[in-house]
This record gives C-alpha cells, structure tokens and sequence, in this order.
C-alpha cells in the first residue's frame, strides 16, 4: 500500500467519523427543540395564557402562537397532547409517532395506506415536490436502494430519510420515558 492510499484511508475515517458526529448533534438538537415545545405545550395545556407563557421566558406572544400552532401533526392532524412523540423538523413540519408507522409502511408496500385515521400516499416518480423536513426532492434514479422517496398527506411531504431520523428519535424518546 503506498503512503498515498494510507492517507487517505486515514481522512475519509476522519470524515466519516465527524458525518457520524454532526448527525448525532443533529439528533439532539431535534429532542431538545421538541422538548422545548412540548414543555410550551404542557404550560398551554394547563391554563397558561400565550401572554403568560411570553412574559415567563422571554418570547412574544406571537411567538409562543407560533410554536402552540404547529404543535400538530402535518399528516393527521393529531395534537401534541394526543400523539406518544411528535418530531419537528430543523426546517419545518411535525410528525407524530403513529404517522411514522404509516409512512414506513407506505414505503414498505410503495402504494397508499390508511390506518383509519389519515391516508398517506407515494408521490409517483417523477414529481419534484420537496420533503417538508429537509427540503430535498425526490431521487431521479428510483432503482437505487438509496433512492429518496417521499410520501405526502396533502401539501405535507416527508421523505424516507427523514422518516429514518424521526424513528431514531421517537426511539431515544420512549427510551428516555422507560
Ligand atoms: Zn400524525
Ligand atoms: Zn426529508
């Protein structure tokens, strides 16, 4: 092996090991805004006035609207208070844990499924809607296994990958509640 190839083995590692890093960091830093939101929620919940919960950490109220309104599942539309996990996305959108299921199950079948609360569907192959979670489309190669798909429940759209994440998450959550 020449000096060259061992240097490189030695840097793609690095690289490797710094992607593993960065998706962990991005992992955390998903609970930890959900955690955040879900806490808003619970005050909310509770009584607490979108005025109230500003005042007591800082936020404007409509802020605090902001946060109380998309604490609901883009796909069924289930309330953070109904649903065991939701996941927010670091761009946009919510998914709670049972649509999770069902977009795995959408990707397992690649075909529309409903499990009596909503129905989610495979975008066919050649629409070039964007994932609401990471804003990437959906892959022109469709053989791959890699290929990114996405499935949507109206103008929501959520791709395979970051169904992935979202079930890491969900896992790590129902880990840390035993
Ligand atoms: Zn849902
Ligand atoms: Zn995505």
């Amino acid at each position: 092996m020449t000096r060259h190839v061992v240097l490189q083995k030695r840097l793609v590692s690095k690289a490797k090991k710094a992607k593993e890093g960065l998706h962990k960091a991005e992992v955390s830093l998903d609970i930890a805004r959900l955690a955040y939101h879900t806490a808003i929620g619970e005050i909310a919940a509770a009584g607490g006035s979108v005025r109230e919960i500003g005042r007591e950490l800082g936020l404007s109220h409509q802020r605090v609207h902001q946060i109380l309104e998309v604490l609901s599942c883009d796909f069924c539309a289930a309330p953070r208070r109904d649903a065991d996990a939701m996941v927010a996305g670091g761009v946009g959108g919510h998914i709670c844990d049972l649509c999770i299921d069902l977009a795995v199950r959408v990707f397992a079948s690649s075909s529309r499924e409903s499990d009596g609360r909503t129905t989610l569907r495979l975008l066919s192959a050649g629409d070039s809607s964007t994932c609401t979670f990471c804003k990437c489309k959906q892959s022109t190669r469709k053989r791959s296994i890699n290929a990114r798909r996405i499935v949507a429940h109206k103008q929501n759209r959520i791709c395979n990958e970051c169904v992935e994440l979202c079930e890491e998450i969900v896992a790590e959550e129902r880990a840390k509640r035993g």
